[in-house]
């Protein structure tokens, strides 16, 4: 029996699903390999990426910022490779959104918001 998943499919969107169905703002953005969900990371006011996994059980996630290639697994609370994996693309949200995002959306004080 292997769990693993084999190929990510295509993400949500482009930010954080539940953060722009609320208005919401994040600073960084993860992937849910499982289903293709994209959450905000724990420095995130809202936590969604953690949320979604305590929702979903879809333990294995990677971020989703450019120039970043990781994979983490939520239920072990560790890195790990996943060699055989295929990734939907797009690999990373688009770069013309800032970090933290989404443009117009984050206060002038988020440094002081971040969990
Ligand atoms: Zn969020
Ligand atoms: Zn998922």
């Amino acid at each position: 029996m292997n769990s693993d998943t084999k190929v990510a499919p295509a993400p949500s969107g482009d930010g954080c699903k539940e953060c722009l169905a609320m208005d919401g703002w994040w600073l960084h953005l993860r992937r849910c390999l499982a289903c293709g969900q994209i959450g905000c990371c724990d420095s995130s006011p809202s936590q969604h990426a953690r949320g979604h996994w305590q929702e979903s059980g879809h333990r294995q996630i990677m971020s989703y910022e450019p120039g970043e290639s990781w994979y983490y697994d939520w239920e072990d609370n560790t890195m790990i490779d996943l060699p055989d994996i295929t990734i939907t693309p797009p690999l990373h949200h688009p770069l013309s959104q800032p970090a933290p995002g989404p443009a117009g959306k984050v206060p002038d004080d988020w440094e002081y918001l971040l969990n």
